[in-house]
């Protein structure tokens, strides 16, 4: 077991590192309660992709960097340190980027990769409707066959970078228990995007999206028609890794701000830092922070090696995502009333790791997850 990142990793990390900070923390404070626009969208990816960052994932032949998922997650910690939002929006846009390359048609990969890669175009993922969320077996989008493509009928919700994205990949019901993924483009076939207010992560879009009759042609079907749910199924694992990293620089970004504050705040003649109690609190946020850091780097390790963590990915997801409300909650309390005045981010970054237990199977999800591993029982129904 080897818990020191390679020689490799430290210096894609140093570099990556210097660069949010010249390139994307100027933009970021622009956006970090609102919205950010689809220009600033497109700008930060195509700022990023060249860094892995955004497409990194595909392999060379795709045009992308082939990063292993360990390297890749650094970085996500590193931006969401700095912005979680920006981190999101890149996270969602990479794994809609992997499924073109690895279910698109040759057409449809030489229509999309050079623009994906180009750092052109964003895509996003949908999956959850009003009337589901945690079962996704019960969707109601529809895509009915119709001459040479299918009719795509149905409304999708809580879909991260929909109102920036220049294409959906829906997951529509074909048949009976059969579940298939269209790639919907903005410009070519249309939808309808509603951005939705929200508590948290209000620089990262989420919107409703409606799908009125719109006509996409057969090549627009990733995948065999019923392979769509099994290759978001597959593809879940990752998705908890990776919104595992955005609760880790939520975390960290909260604890170092912490640790910095008891160090200069005096109270009753010294540092609240020399106080036990505050001392007991910054403990407990590191303890819950590097036990966040060691399942999510377990995960992710484990995916690098070409293997199955569809347990520890959930382990993982569960206690980073609970853990950084947890930090978030603490800091605010290390740092008094100032902890909640929106002139400081503490307030922010407690908002931002609230949501983080509900995407990519809420935490109650995930434990029937590893409920079922360690008993073999499925409790799910
Ligand atoms: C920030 C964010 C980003 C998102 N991005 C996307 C996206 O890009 N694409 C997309 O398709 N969706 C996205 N979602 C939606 C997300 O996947 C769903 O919110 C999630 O699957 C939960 O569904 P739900 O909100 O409908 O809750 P529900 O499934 O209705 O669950 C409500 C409550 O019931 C509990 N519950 C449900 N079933 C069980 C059970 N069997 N046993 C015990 N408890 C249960 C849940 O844990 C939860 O506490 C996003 C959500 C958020 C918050």
């Amino acid at each position: 077991m080897d818990f020191e990142i390679s020689e490799d990793q430290r210096q894609a990390l140093d570099g990556w590192t210097r660069f949010i900070g010249q390139e994307i923390a100027p933009i970021v404070r622009s956006f970090h309660d609102k919205a950010m626009t689809r220009e600033m969208a497109h700008a930060l990816i195509r700022k990023m992709v060249p860094f892995g960052v955004g497409a990194g994932w595909l392999p060379e032949d795709g045009g992308g960097m082939g990063l292993d998922f360990l390297t890749s997650g650094l970085l996500f910690e590193a931006l969401a340190y700095v912005s979680p939002d920006v981190a999101g929006l890149a996270w969602v846009a990479e794994g809609a980027a992997l499924k073109v390359y690895s279910n698109g048609s040759p057409s449809i990969k030489e229509a999309y990769l050079p623009g994906i890669m180009g750092g052109e175009l964003i895509g996003c993922s949908a999956i959850s409707e009003p009337g589901i969320g945690s079962s996704v077996r019960e969707m109601r989008t529809t895509a009915v066959r119709s001459g040479g493509g299918y009719r795509l009928n149905g409304e999708k919700l809580w879909i991260s970078n929909a109102a920036v994205a220049d294409f959906v990949l829906v997951m529509a019901k074909t048949a009976d228990q059969e579940f298939s993924m269209f790639l919907v483009d903005r410009e070519k076939h249309g939808f309808e995007v509603h951005e939705i207010d929200k508590l948290g992560l209000n620089g990262w879009p989420l919107a409703q999206i409606r799908f009125d009759d719109v006509l996409v042609s057969e090549e627009y079907m990733l995948g065999a028609p019923g392979a769509g749910l099994r290759e978001t199924m597959k593809g879940f694992a990752r998705s908890r890794c990776f919104v595992s990293t955005l609760a880790l620089g939520i975390a960290k970004a909260a604890l170092d701000a912490s640790v910095d504050y008891a160090k200069q705040r005096m109270q009753f003649g010294k540092p609240i830092a020399a106080h036990q109690m505050v001392q007991g609190l910054l403990a407990q946020m590191a303890t819950d922070f590097s036990a966040s850091q060691l399942l999510v780097y377990r995960a992710l390790s484990l995916m690098s090696q070409g293997r199955r963590c569809d347990l520890e990915a959930s382990i993982a997801k569960s206690f980073a995502t609970e853990a950084a409300q947890r930090i978030t909650s603490s800091a605010i309390q290390v740092h008094g009333a100032a902890g909640i005045a929106r002139d400081l981010p503490l307030e922010r970054h407690f908002r931002n790791a609230r949501m983080l237990t509900i995407p990519d199977g809420t935490t109650q999800i995930n434990q029937l997850i590893i409920g079922r591993y360690l008993t073999g029982i499925d409790a799910f129904h």
